[in-house]
């Protein structure tokens, strides 16, 4: 048995490392040092290129618990991030050089591992012939070469090269003495929340956003804005009443408190069925993560909002995971070959190696005569895959929180909804992993 992963990567190593335990033997390609994707720098494997941060080690937060789980999996990652550790309170860091050193040691010190510095070009590329499986993980600067051909197996509308993320909001934290549901031209309780703005307030708002820090672009990523997708600061810089005009106009809805039509309106839209997260339509942002929870929360209805995920524009490669994806991660275009990490359209360090973590059991057990169904919902592996399941109109990467989990049973107050999801989804876990990774 034989498997071929393109891209020696947090995901491509994870999901080695998970195949040549079970005694599956791997050819590993990087394409590095001949070729570097424009972050990539170091030869070494499984590099960082931005922040040297897993995020929350705490056992109440999704990510938190991602880790716990993916431990208890054996983790290749997270064993070797907790090797190469740095102060960095409560979440975990890492000294990147040392991370990826390790990974790298390990990878090739595994006799069932044979890593060759070569890129693949493309999904018929000779050197992945006759293999049992092929694992794409070539990440969310995926060569150009091989972008293309993916384009051309999962159609071109399929594949995106950014993301434009919205923040999203957890439902119980939006204040309902200020928002009010509502659509636009519809009577009665629309979908949308619906924060209304007087004219001061919305002025101070523009100016806020004006002024606030944003993330300095890389290079390569100075063309990224496109007409349909542009940062919500980006507009504002246009004129002040461009929102006004645009993502916050405020006709066909009345604010019910005052039986007027507000001076502008920030649309809230549910991001699932049970709409205990909401996605603040037009947001996509380049403003630094605690500009964003400053900012926003000035906005009437979230004072108090917490975000489960804020927003971003990223040069990123990534399918229409529920149209182009069966549920272990196979392309329905191309039965044989596989994808894992961010390319599949999960977001973040720890997510994309969780995903090759997750592939790699699932096709070492598939090729062993047995099938892994996929964990519960519930834990936050489950909850995180779950997520390239849902279709949507203008499918985006996320990273893994409780919006993706289902709904608390009952009703729950706030301050014990996080402890809730966690012990949920810690029995939940457990108890797949008993039956199935045992
Ligand atoms: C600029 C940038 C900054 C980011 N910053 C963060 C951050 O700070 N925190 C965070 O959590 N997430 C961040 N991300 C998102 C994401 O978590 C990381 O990109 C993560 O490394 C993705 O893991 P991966 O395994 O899918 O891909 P990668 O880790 O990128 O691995 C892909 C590997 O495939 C190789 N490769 C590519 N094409 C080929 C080919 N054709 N043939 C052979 N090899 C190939 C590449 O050289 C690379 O080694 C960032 C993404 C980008 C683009």
């Amino acid at each position: 048995m034989r498997v071929g992963i393109v891209g020696a990567g947090l995901a491509g190593c994870e999901c080695a490392m998970a195949l040549a335990r079970a005694d599956v033997d791997v050819t590993l390609y990087e394409m590095k040092p001949a070729t570097f994707s424009p972050a990539h720098t170091s030869e070494n494997l499984a590099e960082l290129v931005c922040s040297n941060s897993f995020r929350s080690d705490d056992p109440l937060a999704a990510v938190g618990l991602l880790k716990l789980e993916m431990s208890e999996a054996g983790s290749l990652v997270m064993d070797a991030a907790r090797h190469t550790a740095v102060p960095a309170g409560k979440a975990l860091a890492v000294d990147r050089e040392l991370f990826s050193a390790e990974i790298t040691a390990r990878i090739t010190a595994h006799p069932r591992i044979q890593l060759v510095r070569q890129e693949i070009r493309s999904l018929d590329d000779p050197a992945l012939t006759g293999l049992d499986a092929v694992v794409l993980a070539a990440g969310p600067l995926a060569s150009d070469p091989m972008a293309a051909d993916l384009a051309r197996v999962v159609g071109r509308d399929s594949l995106a090269f950014y993301d434009a993320i919205a923040p999203i909001v957890d439902a119980a934290t939006i204040d309902l003495t200020v928002a009010f549901f509502a659509s636009r031209y519809q009577e009665g309780e629309g979908d949308y929340l619906n924060c209304p703005m007087d004219e001061a307030a919305y002025r101070r708002f523009v100016a806020d956003l004006l002024a606030a820090d944003k993330v300095k672009p890389r290079d390569f990523e100075h063309n990224l804005h496109f007409e349909g997708c542009l940062p919500i600061e980006v507009m504002a810089e246009r004129g002040e009443m461009t929102l006004a005009f645009g993502p916050l106009k405020p006709v066909g809805l009345t604010d019910p408190r005052t039986g007027r039509r507000p001076f502008a309106v920030i649309q809230l839209r549910p991001e699932n069925a049970a709409r205990t997260a909401y996605n603040m339509v037009g947001f996509q942002t380049k403003l630094t993560y605690p500009e964003q929870k400053r900012v926003f929360c000035t906005i009437p209805g979230l004072a108090h909002a917490e975000f489960l995920r804020l927003g971003s524009i990223h040069r990123n490669t990534f399918v229409d995971a529920p149209k182009t994806l069966s549920p272990s991660l196979e392309l329905l275009a191309r039965p044989g070959v596989f994808l894992a990490g961010q390319i599949t359209g999960v977001e973040g360090y720890v997510e994309s190696a969780a995903c090759g973590l997750w592939l790699g059991l699932c096709l070492a057990a598939r090729l062993h005569g047995r099938e892994l169904p996929p964990p519960p919902p519930e834990s936050a592996l489950g909850a995180l895959l779950s997520h390239l399941r849902r279709e949507a109109k203008h499918f985006q990467p996320s990273n893994v929180n409780f919006g993706l989990s289902p709904e608390l049973p009952g009703r729950n107050k706030k301050a014990s909804r996080k402890a809730l999801y966690a012990s949920r989804a810690r029995d939940a876990w457990t108890a797949w992993m008993r039956e199935h990774l045992a």
